[in-house]
């Protein structure tokens, strides 16, 4: 046994300093950002921030919604081949999007998904001639050999493909899958808003040191790096874009919308305020479901219940109904323009040149609230 008694951050244990700039304005500031991948032979320009593959957040709806802000979605594995079809090939061309550049495959590693993989570049392989295929690699544990092994063989299967891999939170892992085969690798164990894995088995890694390592190895290697999970407000976001991310993936930031394709539920409650008639009022609410992937709700939905040796790493919560998503990622932009203005940066791609986080005390964040 050993212990590494470095501190390690979260994004809640830092702030960003403010330096003089000479940007007047947010709207000045480019959120787009271009990249070259160290696999795939292709050049990608977009907003960088990924709706996450979970079944309540992934949707056809959230990639067309995002993709009108030239931002990006992984779509959740539970679609079948027939509906990327009609989508790729007709409902997102219909809407006026492109959705290939806008859009991952999502897959995990058991026999099934390496099938549905194999199934999904057949109908990449007629994409129109240019267009970049984007396949997210996605499982709990990015450490075991097989894994590697199979981010290996797809990566010789499909050359041309931009493949993310993950998730890991160490350097000497983001190294072995860059050299694999993975183009972006996706980091975070146990930061996400709807995970257990760090009540259930102890393990985890603070999600801005684990970007702060992850990605200066992966740029070590000309690889990218995607922060997955623990964002819950715009600063979060701009955090780890100045942390290094290239990439950030949202779930429970991008839940309880229109476009999860979710039942908006709602429940009536007694309040203690009186009418006229002295009778108690009653008020609505209006929420959504969401779920980790690896929640009870999600294994009873998707394989008819938790397999008798694992337990669930996820957890359901409910998500006040919050319209369509347009508004929340209008506002996730605004946030992170407005760090860049504050640090002087005038594109995304400056923010962590140009970013010198504080650290505070947890006396101060318990004084605050934890944001
Ligand atoms: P959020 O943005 O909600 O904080 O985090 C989203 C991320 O949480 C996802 O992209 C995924 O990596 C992770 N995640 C989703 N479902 C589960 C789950 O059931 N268990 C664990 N451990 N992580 C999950």
């Amino acid at each position: 046994m050993r212990i590494d008694t470095e501190v390690k951050l979260d994004y809640k244990n830092v702030l960003i300093r403010p330096k003089r700039s000479d940007l007047l304005s947010r709207s000045e500031v480019d959120m787009e950002r271009e990249f070259r991948f160290p696999h795939a032979k292709v050049t990608w320009k977009g907003v960088p921030i990924i709706a996450a593959n979970m079944d309540t957040v992934g949707t056809f709806e959230m990639a067309k919604a995002l993709a009108g802000h030239n931002a990006m979605t992984a779509l959740h594995k539970f679609y079948s081949q027939e509906d990327y079809k009609t989508y790729f090939e007709q409902e997102a061309p219909a809407a006026g999007i492109n959705p290939w550049a806008r859009t991952f495959f999502s897959f995990g590693i058991n026999e099934q998904d390496v099938e549905n993989l194999d199934e999904a570049m057949k109908l990449a392989a007629n994409r129109p001639e240019g267009e970049p295929v984007f396949i997210c690699l996605d499982v709990a544990n990015g450490y075991s050999e097989r894994f590697a092994r199979i981010v290996e063989r797809i990566r010789k299967t499909h050359e041309d493909a931009i493949i993310m891999a993950g998730n890991v939170v160490t350097g000497e892992m983001t190294e072995q899958l860059i050299i694999s085969g993975a183009d972006i690798v996706k980091v975070g164990i146990g930061p996400g808003s709807v995970c257990t894995t760090r009540k259930m088995t102890g393990v985890g890694y603070p999600q801005l040191s684990a970007v702060l390592e992850c990605a200066d190895a992966a740029h070590g290697l000309k690889g990218l790096v995607c922060a997955d999970g623990g964002c819950t407000v715009p600063g979060d976001v701009a955090k780890a874009f100045a942390g290094g991310a290239d990439f950030v993936m949202l779930g429970g930031m991008l839940a309880g919308h229109d476009e999860c394709n979710g039942q908006v539920l709602t429940r009536r409650y007694l309040t203690n305020e009186l009418d006229e008639n002295d009778k108690q009022i009653v008020k609505e609410e209006k929420f959504l479901e969401f779920y980790g992937m690896s929640s009870d709700t999600a294994m009873n939905k998707h394989y008819g219940g938790v397999a008798k040796y694992r337990a669930s790493e996820g957890k359901r919560v409910e998500i006040p109904y919050r319209g369509g998503v347009d508004g929340t990622l209008m506002e996730i932009l605004g946030g992170v323009r407005s760090t860049c203005t504050y640090v002087g940066a005038q594109s995304l791609k400056e923010l962590s040149k140009r970013t010198t986080f504080v650290t505070v005390s947890q006396q101060i964040n318990e004084v605050f609230g934890k944001s």
